[in-house]
């Protein structure tokens, strides 16, 4: 099985490079792999969005332990998505092997892919009525939210991945930007543990040291607080034991591509884990010893510039640079803070050679004008 889901090209979709995709292109995308391949998937429309797109569950598998998936719930937060689709060409190019018919008797796989379509096509974070879904998880008034909510009801799933893109971010005080982030959600604000819970724990700690052969120190444990309107959490306490796994960055990969691999490999190698039972005998510290997710990096760091005055004095700085979207296309660099970032890291580090910046160009959180200084950049 191993060597099977290490030989990645083997399963990589090419037609999928750009992480900002139409849901539509996404389907058309599956429906190919899907073609001819009726014996492997089960595919099944479970509602449709606000705005009226379909919301597809597809289903590979006879095995009696479900595990379901859910992506991009968060509508610019694509990379698990594209990993599924890895996933679902894995099963398609494979299905015949020994190891995956084995593992396929074992367990039953249960994806929504794009579960806020509507998001998805406009790439933005909160549905198209403005709501963020993993906030919908008591009330329930997005159809999206119900969608999920009754999968769970009906499915009754003893293993769920909440799969998301999360902000940039630092492994702890360490000087790695996280490449993934994991938790198991919160049941209360106590942190109890149950046994559902712990089994969430449990596969965690198997997903690190699975992990840890590709992306050892780069791995973070995602904020723990309780949120209970939040799905993870939800579904813990309705007996899903879940795992909420966030995709970080890599340094030069603007279309995380390592990470969708990193997303892909892991996955199917913790169904392997959960249909073998090897991660009931794995030990918790491993997961519960992660450093936090902390927020000490930028999009683009430009180190040592001289900020001159009106009033004639100037100083010495480091300009940190978030990238915001504000269309479907363009990046906007984003003046985040000015002075001493020795302490942080950047995916884009550039030496800024002491060139003087005019105090008139400085302004926080609005968009710097790079191209009159940085031309390069
Ligand atoms: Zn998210």
């Amino acid at each position: 099985m191993e060597n099977l889901i290490t030989n990645y090209e083997k399963y990589f979709v090419h037609d999928l490079q750009s992480r900002r995709f139409q849901p539509e292109t996404f389907n058309q995308i599956v429906q190919n792999i899907f073609k001819n391949n009726e014996h492997i998937f089960e595919i099944k429309e479970i509602g449709k969005s606000f705005e009226g797109r379909k919301i597809n569950l597809i289903k590979i598998g006879e095995g009696k332990t479900k595990i379901l998936l859910w992506s991009q719930m968060h509508g610019d937060e694509s990379t698990a998505t594209m990993a599924i689709a890895d996933i679902f060409n894995f099963f398609a190019k494979f299905f015949k092997e020994n190891e995956v018919q084995k593992l396929l008797s074992k367990i039953s796989l249960f994806f929504i892919p794009i579960l806020n379509p509507d998001g998805a096509a406009k790439h933005q974070r909160l549905s198209a009525q403005l709501i963020d879904l993993n906030r919908d998880a008591l009330k329930l008034v997005t159809p999206e939210a119900r969608i999920l909510k009754q999968v769970q009801t009906e499915l009754k799933p003893e293993i769920g991945f909440n799969l998301h893109d999360q902000e940039l971010s630092t492994v702890g005080y360490t000087n790695q930007i996280t490449r993934i982030a994991l938790l198991a959600p919160a049941l209360d604000e106590n942190q109890s543990d149950n046994e559902v819970r712990i089994q969430a724990k449990k596969i965690a700690a198997s997903l690190v040291n699975i992990l840890n052969n590709f992306i050892p120190g780069k791995i973070s444990r995602y904020d723990e607080s309780y949120e209970p309107r939040a799905f993870g959490d939800k579904m813990q306490s309705w007996g899903t034991s879940t795992i909420l796994i966030e995709s970080g960055h890599e340094i030069n990969d603007p279309e995380k591509s390592i990470i969708r691999k990193l997303n892909a490999v892991s996955l199917l190698s913790i169904f392997h884990d959960i249909a073998n039972q090897n991660y009931k005998n794995v030990d918790i510290s491993v997961y519960e010893k992660l450093p936090y997710n902390t927020y000490r990096a930028y999009d683009l760091i430009i180190r040592n510039v001289k900020i001159r005055y009106k009033n004639g004095t100037e100083i010495d700085a480091d300009l940190g640079i978030s990238y915001q979207v504000n269309t479907h296309t363009t990046d906007i660099p984003v003046l985040m803070e000015i002075g001493d970032l020795s302490t942080f890291v950047a995916l884009k580090d550039v030496e800024g050679n002491g060139r003087e910046i005019s105090e008139e160009d400085i302004h926080i959180e609005k968009e710097f004008n790079l191209k009159k200084y940085f031309l390069e950049v």
